[in-house]
């Protein structure tokens, strides 16, 4: 729902003060449309149905993967394309993987999204629009700016975002967002009041392979960013999540966990290795080679993890994000 539309319209018509937040704790608790808002007078209800569309974004497509992950393929008002996926786990954690762009301008050579053309920033109501789809399918208690584009190149928008997510159930300890490394963002995480978690997808501890498969690593090398992330974590004295996608003999060899360790104080950082979702350019390395790598790490000291991978079949795991059923 357009937040900014809702008030201009609530104050068009003589509302009270009032009435803003109430329509939002509606809209956050999963209501489905204006008519469920029983607090609400009929004829204001049937004014808003006509007046401030019930979510900026229009539901195009949504798979449900064997595993129980759902993809939806929105688009907004304008016609971009926006992927985001609820992520549904054993132990009843409900996870939702969100978009903060149309499609991304930077141009990593193994992500999908990458490929596509870049659309624009989405607004805070549209991303918020995503996560209050998922909200009135079920409860949902967590959040990761894992899906398109690049969270830290709109900011703003995604803090704004995240303002309001406690109130769908998401509280900011459990949302992170994830950046290639966007060194003014993570410079502005470490300064706001909401304890958001920070993920950084690293790729490679070297700086010329990591230019090579990321080349925003040219603009703001990892020496940097990591320094930068060091700041986080002593400010905020939360671990900084590494993100590191196993690429087939290109970034998973013995030295190179060994480089990447060395690169990492163990109190400030935990590893996330991710199996590589075939998206074209690179093979993922062998289970085999990931669990030598995660061995490695550790006989390193650092606390490492393997990534289960979600909603391969339906396309909705890492770096999958494409927008395809509009190419
Ligand atoms: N731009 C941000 C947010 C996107 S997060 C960022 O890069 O962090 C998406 C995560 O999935 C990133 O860690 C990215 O490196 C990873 N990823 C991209 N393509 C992938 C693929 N094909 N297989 C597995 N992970 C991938």
């Amino acid at each position: 729902m357009d937040l900014d539309l809702l008030q201009t319209t609530l104050d068009e018509l003589g509302q009270p003060r009032f009435r803003h937040k109430q329509v939002w704790a509606w809209a956050a608790r999963g209501a489905h449309g204006y008519d469920e808002m029983t607090d609400l007078p009929a004829a204001l209800r049937d004014e808003l149905a006509e007046r401030v569309p019930f979510s900026t974004l229009e539901v195009q497509h949504q798979a449900e993967s064997r595993d129980g992950t759902v993809k939806t393929l929105f688009r907004t008002r304008d016609g971009r394309p926006v992927e985001a996926v609820l992520m549904r786990y054993r132990d009843g954690r409900r996870s939702l993987c969100l978009s903060s762009q149309s499609g991304c301008p930077l141009t990593c050579t193994f992500c999908a999204t990458g490929t596509m053309k870049f659309g624009r920033n989405l607004t805070a109501s549209e991303i918020l629009d995503q996560a209050l789809h998922f909200r009135r399918i079920e409860d949902v208690d967590h959040v990761v700016f894992m899906g398109m584009g690049e969270p830290m190149m709109n900011l703003d928008n995604v803090l704004a975002a995240c303002r309001r997510l406690p109130d769908v159930g998401v509280t900011h300890r459990r949302t992170a967002i994830s950046t290639v490394g966007w060194l003014p963002g993570i410079e502005r995480l470490t300064e706001t009041d909401m304890p958001i978690r920070l993920a950084l997808s690293l790729h490679a501890a070297d700086e010329a392979l990591r230019s090579q498969i990321m080349p925003v690593n040219d603009r703001y090398p990892l020496r940097d960013v990591l320094a930068a992330c060091d700041r986080f974590y002593a400010r905020k004295r939360r671990k900084v999540f590494i993100e590191y996608v196993m690429l087939k003999g290109v970034n998973d060899r013995y030295a190179q966990a060994v480089q990447l360790a060395e690169a990492l104080d163990p109190k400030a950082y935990k590893i996330n290795l991710i199996p590589y979702n075939p998206t074209g350019s690179y093979d993922g390395s062998s289970r085999e080679a990931i669990e030598a790598f995660r061995a490695a790490l550790e006989e390193h000291g650092i606390e490492a993890t393997v990534r289960l991978t979600r909603g391969q079949d339906i396309d909705a795991a890492c770096g999958q994000l494409a927008a395809k059923a509009l190419a």
